[in-house]
């Protein structure tokens, strides 16, 4: 750990070290508005010296001959740290992205159940025997591991998505270069003490700070890199994809979303209206989940529309670092600007904005950003509020008269990260779990995760899949092998 708390050093090989330019950059405290952290602004011969770090890790030493039952066991006893250091993890998330200590608190303490669930597949990971059409040969498969590992993460919740990569990529034993968001990368460094702590080998687990366009590009296209997993949004996610596609990297994409929230005039109109709230209100909306759009059924609408404003106007805003606050500030400058702006898209585009509307002030903290939660009615679906990803507090409602309609909105976009149903029938409930074009539908809940369940987007939401059986698979290759019994026979004749 950097023996002043402010000032981060990067991690790699076991060592933390400073940038090789001697340049360093600024994370702000969001709710305070002051300067917390000092990070190190890596450049191209930082990363070198990260991923050679990884893939001297991969290729041998104390990660590379760990037998799998034992490398189960590092991750299991990284859950264990995790819970043992949740408190100050939470905190510094918080501090750093400023949402809600409560959340980063439950968020962080069940990341632990990732590395647990990981490190009990590892020793599970097995190929093969094929039964081969060919006389004598014994054949069988091997699921070996890939090799040096880039995750890249964006702020919102750098953790629980690094977690995401590293729990099943360990478990399948390949090494890792880690650059979290320049807005939000001390958390990612604290990680490191927690690997050292549970007692990981050097090189294991290495990471850089530094901007995206600086370092991201020049991880993604490292020559020793075998794969990337990348969670962000839609422009860097485009030039990642081009990247790995021309450097033929293997390639987990985490893009954006417009979740449609689609409430049936048979919902249970209370759930419902939390449901909405939850999936656009909480994290201040800064979520790839959000339920940006609210579908609603024409008979209910005004009434839900009532109630979802009622929550709304009862969450409590304020420093993210109380434990009472439910909403915290936007975090960074630009996030906070291109809200507003699409409030103005809103308000230009014809939609009637029913709820908020504006930045919020906060007497104790004068220069944190704040968006009050916003309601737009009579949306149309074409509308760009409607089709583009916000990623604050703003909900578009659109109005339909039947299921039909609704399904035909829901997937009238670009995007399939997520859906929302609400509905008291449960043929309609499978009908439409058939029918969204999402990775993850809820009906009749909203923003659930789990180790267990398999996330990621249809459409241009990303490709490849987090969490779960298969998410594993992801990190891992096939190997045929072929054991001749007998004599070789016609050496101008394939076997
Ligand atoms: P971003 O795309 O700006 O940045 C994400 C990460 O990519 C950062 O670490 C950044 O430094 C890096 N980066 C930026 N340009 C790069 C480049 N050219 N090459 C390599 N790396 C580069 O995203 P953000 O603003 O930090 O996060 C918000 C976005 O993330 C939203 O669109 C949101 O929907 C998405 N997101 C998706 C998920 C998911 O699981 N699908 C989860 C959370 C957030």
């Amino acid at each position: 750990m950097p023996s002043n708390q402010q000032l981060y050093l990067m991690y790699a090989g076991g060592q933390w070290f400073e940038a090789a330019s001697g340049q360093t950059f600024d994370s702000v405290d969001p709710y305070r508005g002051h300067i917390w952290a000092r990070l190190q602004r890596a450049g191209t011969e930082d990363v070198d010296r990260a991923v050679s770090s990884a893939s001297a890790a991969f290729r041998s030493g104390d990660w590379a001959n760990l037998t799998a039952s034992m490398r189960g066991r590092l991750l299991t006893r990284l859950g264990d740290e995790i819970l043992r250091n949740a408190d100050e993890l939470a905190t510094i998330e918080s501090r750093d992205n400023g949402k809600p200590l409560s959340e980063m608190r439950a968020h962080i303490r069940e990341l632990a159940k990732w590395y647990y669930y990981y490190g009990g597949l590892a020793d599970k990971l097995e190929g093969a025997v094929v039964p081969v059409d060919k006389p004598d040969m014994f054949t069988f498969t091997r699921k070996e591991p890939l090799g040096v590992c880039v995750a890249i993460t964006p702020w919102n919740s750098p953790l629980m998505l690094a977690t995401w990569k590293l729990a099943p990529g360990l478990a399948a034993g390949n090494t890792f270069v880690l650059k979290p968001s320049e807005f939000t990368s001390a958390s990612s460094l604290e990680l490191c003490r927690v690997f050292e702590a549970a007692g990981f080998p050097p090189g294991v687990l290495n990471v850089v700070t530094g901007f995206g366009t600086e370092i991201g590009e020049s991880l993604v296209s490292h020559p020793d890199v075998a794969k990337v997993t990348f969670t962000g949004g839609d422009a860097a996610g485009d030039r990642v994809a081009a990247l790995a596609a021309k450097h033929r990297k293997r390639l987990t994409l985490e893009l954006g979303g417009k979740s449609p929230n689609i409430v049936f005039a048979d919902a249970n109109l209370d759930n419902a209206a939390r449901g909405v709230a939850a999936g656009i209100f909480a994290a201040a909306g800064q979520t790839c989940i959000a339920g940006s759009r609210l579908l609603v059924q024409e008979e209910i609408a005004e009434e839900l529309l009532e109630r979802v404003g009622e929550i709304a106007r009862s969450a409590r805003m304020g420093d993210p670092l109380d434990g009472d606050t439910q909403v915290g500030p936007i975090t960074t400058p630009a996030q906070f600007n291109k809200i507003l702006e699409y409030i103005d898209i809103g308000h230009q585009e014809g939609a009637k904005c029913i709820l908020g509307g504006a930045a919020k002030a906060i007497p104790d903290a004068p220069t944190a950003r704040f968006i009050e939660p916003t309601i737009f009615d009579a949306v149309l679906p074409d509308m760009r509020i409607a089709q583009e990803e916000i990623f604050g507090p703003v909900l578009a409602a659109i109005r339909f008269q039947g299921e039909e309609e609704a399904v035909g909105i829901a997937n009238n976009i670009r995007y399939g990260l997520a859906a929302g149903v609400w509905t008291g029938d449960i043929g309609r409930a499978f009908r439409m779990a058939e029918r969204l074009q999402a990775g993850t539908v809820w009906v009749n809940t909203y923003r659930a995760a789990g180790f267990q369940m398999p996330f990621g987007g249809y459409k241009k939401s990303g490709y490849g899949r987090e969490n779960g059986l298969e998410a594993i698979n992801d990190f891992l290759q096939t190997k045929s092998v072929w054991i001749g019994l007998g004599d070789t026979s016609d050496p101008f004749r394939m076997r």
